[in-house]
């Protein structure tokens, strides 16, 4: 298995290194939660170019942390990567700790994460179990059971540490990442190439693509979000977040009555299991700004964090209107 990992997997940037530094993995790790690597790959050099260790990271401004993450969403993560950069410096006096439970104590940081980190960095039996090593061991063993419950982590998680090689054997690492190479690129969730796999004769499933099983999904909620379009003088009107998901970001203000009509731009964009129909309409200048509203000046929209769905609605805005930013707002 490490073999056809050595051979046939991937160069991802945050991979080069061995061992491999913690904090090139709690940020990769972070950044690939709910995100394909396609997309982390570009966001993970430049962040490494402008925060390339926890002490960088640790002495920015949440704006700067904000703004490089900006497009990325689920902004709690950099948040909560800024937040651990902070307690490893200013708590644990710059040195990453090796103790899972230490690492678990990290914000944002789960059990998944910090099996991650342990392992990775640590090479620690402390297998990540990820929906790539999920599915590849439910295949192995034809775990016929749904894989999305409690007992069912459970299950996995014990087959999965079974396989581990100890401490003082060493290893441990390199098979966790071959396992999930192997999921990643052999073991596909549709169409898997076993007559490729490495591990075909161990494994028992009959029909893998059965497996793994899950429960239904929930489901999907329909939302209207209404926001108000208010330029005045070159400036436009945006409100900052304070919700825990979108703290310290702009988004345009939201209107407190629901709107009709034809919207100026309309668009629609997934959010948890949730389908937010955004549509801005044009709206009267306040008397009063509420305290987390702003004028922001157009050529400064660049310089912000904003969700990148109302950063999609200002663009439509900016362009459909002929109003000029200094430069492109991407
Ligand atoms: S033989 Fe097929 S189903 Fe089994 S682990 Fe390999 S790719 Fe997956």
């Amino acid at each position: 298995m490490t073999d056809w990992f050595l051979d046939c997997g991937r160069e991802l940037p945050w991979r080069t290194d061995a061992p491999r530094d913690p904090y090139r993995v709690l940020v990769s790790e972070l950044m690939l939660q709910q995100t394909q690597v396609a997309t982390v790959i570009d966001y993970y050099q430049r962040w490494m170019v402008r925060f390339p260790d926890f002490a960088t990271l640790a002495a920015a401004s949440e704006s700067d942390v904000l703004h490089a993450w900006q497009g990325l969403g689920y902004y709690s993560r950099a948040r909560n990567l800024h937040a651990a950069a902070r307690v490893v410096i200013d708590k644990m006096g710059g040195v990453f700790p090796q103790e899972i439970e230490q690492i678990r104590s990290l914000p944002g940081v789960g059990p998944y994460t910090a099996a991650a980190i342990a392992t990775f960095a640590f090479d620690q039996p402390t297998p990540p179990v990820d929906g790539n090593i999920i599915r590849v061991t439910a295949r192995l063993c034809d775990y016929r059971k749904p894989v999305d419950t409690a007992a069912g982590g459970h299950d996995l998680r014990s087959i999965a540490q079974q396989w581990q090689p100890s401490l003082e054997e060493g290893g441990a690492g390199m098979l966790n990442e071959a396992l999930m190479e192997l999921g990643a690129l052999i073991c596909t969730p549709r169409a898997p190439r076993c007559s490729a796999c490495p591990v075909r004769l161990f494994c028992q499933v009959q029909e893998p693509e059965t497996l793994p099983i899950k429960r239904p999904p929930p489901k999907t909620v329909e939302l209207d979000e209404h926001c108000g379009w208010i330029v005045h003088q070159g400036r436009v009107l945006l409100e900052q977040q304070t919700g825990k998901r979108w703290r310290g970001m702009w988004k345009l203000p939201l209107l407190t009555e629901p709107h009709s009509g034809e919207p100026l731009a309309a668009l629609r964009y997934p959010f948890t299991n949730h389908r937010v129909n955004l549509a801005v309409f044009p709206a009267t200048t306040p008397l009063f700004l509420a305290e987390n509203q702003q004028w922001i000046p157009l050529e400064q929209l660049e310089t912000i964090a904003i969700t990148a769905p109302h950063r999609r609605a200002l663009n439509q805005l900016i362009a459909q209107q002929g109003l000029t930013t200094g430069s492109t707002l991407d």
